[in-house]
């Protein structure tokens, strides 16, 4: 009798010979600019610990008061019996922050967009979708059973012709991007995005879980970077990166959110985000509304870093924000490189196919405001010492 899981073997084994097997670290210590990983201290550069915010002591003294006034766990769904006074409170200053109507709490930036896609449109309906969005974008689109047609990556034009050529044939539609793309950094032409939307009656969204607590005034995302409050129908945020917690966000219009709230499947069927992950956002939001102290440094730091890498010949792509791939061509390349750092103390995440096209692997250095100006010079030698080594640079 053959053995009926023997190709996992086979699908392991090839993933191994590409170099595109993940090996997962783990981590014995809180999330900082230097963590214990695998038992080794290094300096940290992989995390979306954007401000550092991630073992914050006012954030941490928040989830635990939290914890004593509420317990652990709401023990059921937002629409049974999960919707905590807190949550409520958090939509509200989350709504106020974001400069729209509403806001829906959900437990992850996944969540959001399973949750928000298929309650907008489904299978009479069309997609029109960025050709780098994120996965949970993606998955979102399919769960919804609409027709998704892809345009070139932030190519305004492809998006129009898409739209021009389609739009009639289907009930509703949809365009939905990425604000700042994770792999590389660069940022979707909201504004212009925004226009062909609208002269084509296209409901839009866009999902910025790397521009919240990032770009904008203080931080307040991308929609502000343009100045388009409340103009897209659909705001996606987590709050797991820059605001260092758990947890997404569906903002927008009321009339859209007051439908979500109806229809959104992660919030009807799966439990409400704790009390205390949720305290801690709030106090996170505090952060962010009393200061733009960590946003300013976490920019000065980027554009530190990223000045100094392409001194030393690396090539750093088309990132305008602190997300700075090191372009390096083959996956195993990238392996190798994202290895030689380790064991020299730094810890940066090599990233290939299938989260980056074929041949585009990648170093991918996350920047945050908790590195010290003298962590980014021990990153920059490290760098540069393996850099030489590999004869990525000379
Ligand atoms: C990270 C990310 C998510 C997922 O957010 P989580 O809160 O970690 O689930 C969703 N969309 C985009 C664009 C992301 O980069």
């Amino acid at each position: 009798m053959s053995d009926k899981l023997s190709w996992i073997n086979d699908e392991m084994n090839a993933l191994q010979e590409q170099g595109l097997k993940i090996n997962i670290r783990t981590i014995g210590s809180p999330c900082g600019a230097w963590m214990i990983v695998d038992g080794k201290r290094v300096l940290n550069f992989c995390t979306n610990n954007y401000l550092g915010l991630a073992n914050d002591a006012r954030l941490r003294q928040a989830a635990k008061r939290a914890i004593d006034e509420w317990g652990v766990g709401p023990a059921a769904v937002r629409s049974i019996a999960g919707t905590l006074e807190l949550h409520r409170e958090f939509e509200r200053r989350i709504a106020a922050f974001k400069g729209v109507e509403d806001a829906l709490f959900v437990q992850s930036g996944f969540c959001a967009n399973q949750a928000a896609i298929p309650a907008m449109v489904g299978k009479e309906d069309v997609i029109f979708t960025d050709r780098l969005n994120h996965a949970s974008i993606i998955d979102g689109c399919r769960l919804s059973s609409a027709k998704i047609l892809i345009y070139e990556h932030c190519d305004v034009a492809d998006a129009e012709r898409v739209i021009k050529e389609n739009v009639g044939n289907y009930r509703r539609a949809l365009l939905v991007t990425d604000g700042v793309f994770s792999m590389d950094g660069d940022i979707a032409p909201l504004d212009k995005l925004y226009e062909v939307c609208e002269k084509y009656g296209v409901m839009t969204m866009v999902d910025d879980a790397h521009g919240e607590g990032v770009i904008g005034r203080g931080g307040r995302g991308i929609v502000d970077h343009f100045g388009l409050h409340g103009k897209f129908d659909l705001e996606i945020g987590t709050l797991s990166k820059a605001f260092g917690v758990m947890g997404g966000v569906i903002a927008g219009k009321k009339i859209v959110i007051d439908w979500i709230r109806q229809r959104a499947r992660p919030f009807l069927f799966s439990s409400a985000i704790t009390a205390a992950d949720t305290a801690a956002c709030l106090a996170a939001l505090n952060v962010l509304e009393q200061s733009t102290e960590l946003v300013d440094k976490l920019w000065e730091n980027t554009r530190y870093f990223k000045t100094e890498m392409k001194r030393l010949g690396f090539d750093t792509g088309v990132s305008v924000t602190p997300i700075t791939p090191i372009m390096l061509g083959e996956a195993p390349l990238a392996q190798r490189f994202s290895q030689r750092l380790f064991e020299e103390g730094v810890f940066a995440m090599a990233i290939g196919y299938p989260t980056v096209p074929k041949g585009k692997a990648r170093i991918r250095v996350m920047i945050s405001a908790a590195h010290s100006r003298e962590d980014l010079d021990r990153g920059l030698e490290v760098f540069a010492k393996v850099g030489r080594e590999l004869g990525v640079i000379s």
